[in-house]
């Protein structure tokens, strides 16, 4: 199994030399997502050698540009590189229109289809979903309606010990009941015990995204316990009445949403162009949380660890 973030984009709304704005690319067990896509998704997507047409799915946090700029040209790279099968974009009501006129004023016809799939930022609910993973979305609090994304492993099979099954002789169509967590009872009428056979399942992982947004209390219902936490911290407490004004949030609030979900780690992020690095984002976060740190461009952060 595994679940990997690799941060695209970690800036806000201005790009500079080393931060673009938002998009993330997640790879969850052979399966390839996007988070946002700001300008320049693409071409860090060919930066850091990562593979575009492996994307099926695109979610949309929300309609402010430095979250989706870069997504009818990324489309339009899709098809000029030879792309047939269909790619779904999650996203705010209001969002296949922009797509769908973009690509109309263009006269251009893509060789694939684009299932833009609408939702209400209001409200919570699954957007997708397989037999490995779930990927809900929730209210965030922003100048627009905005979507947080959790992206959960669903629990897991037993681990099972296929020397001890194989050594004494355990037909292998009861493998699978065994794994979870059923006992079998054989053709002879003796019961195998799944205890004997297996070990406890690897402990599911999930992550929670959530930029733009105020400091805003109730998502942390749906982010409670996530291993791993990205929350915008696009200023320092200097800035808090600009936060406040713009609907974003400082470092301090990041780490206190954190701290009262009890994540495991809190990344920063959509830090504003006028800093440099995060190193006051941290310096504020840590005392209230202290598994808090600033991401990169470029940075992979393995989820499964
Ligand atoms: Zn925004």
């Amino acid at each position: 199994m595994s679940f990997s973030v690799t941060i695209l984009g970690s800036g806000s709304a201005v790009p500079t030399s080393s931060r673009n704005p938002t998009s993330q690319h997640i790879e969850c067990n052979g399966r390839y997502f996007l988070i946002d896509c700001g300008e320049g998704t693409q071409m860090q997507i060919r930066k850091l050698g990562l593979k575009l047409q492996r994307i099926d799915r695109i979610f949309i946090s929300h309609l402010h540009g430095d979250h989706y700029f870069g997504l009818v040209g990324l489309l339009s790279t899709m098809h000029m590189m030879g792309r047939t099968k269909p790619v779904n974009v999650y996203g705010p009501l209001g969002l296949k229109d922009i797509v769908e006129i973009q690509l109309q004023a263009a006269g251009s016809r893509l060789a694939f289809t684009v299932n833009v799939i609408e939702h209400e930022p209001e409200s919570s609910g699954v957007l997708y979903e397989d037999a490995k993973h779930v990927v809900r979305y929730f209210p965030l609090s922003h100048k627009i309606p905005t979507s947080g994304f959790l992206i959960s492993q669903k629990e897991r099979e037993r681990v099972l010990n296929v020397e001890k099954a194989r050594a004494d002789k355990v037909r292998i169509e009861y493998y699978h009941q065994l794994k979870k967590s059923q006992d079998v009872i054989d053709e002879k009428g003796q019961t195998i015990s799944f205890m004997e056979y297996t070990s406890e399942p690897p402990i599911s992982r999930s992550y929670a995204f959530c930029s733009d947004t105020r400091y805003h209390v109730p998502i942390i219902e749906f982010i409670k316990g996530a291993d791993i936490l990205y929350h915008e911290a696009t200023f320092t407490d200097k800035l808090l009445d600009r936060a406040k004004t713009t609907r974003h949030s400082t470092a301090s609030q990041a780490a206190l949403i954190a701290s009262k979900a009890e994540v495991g780690q809190l990344l920063m992020g959509h830090l504003s162009a006028r800093y440099d690095n995060g190193d006051q984002h941290e310096f504020e976060a840590k005392p209230i949380f202290e598994n808090s740190r600033y991401v990169n461009d470029g940075e992979v952060i393995n989820i499964e660890a």
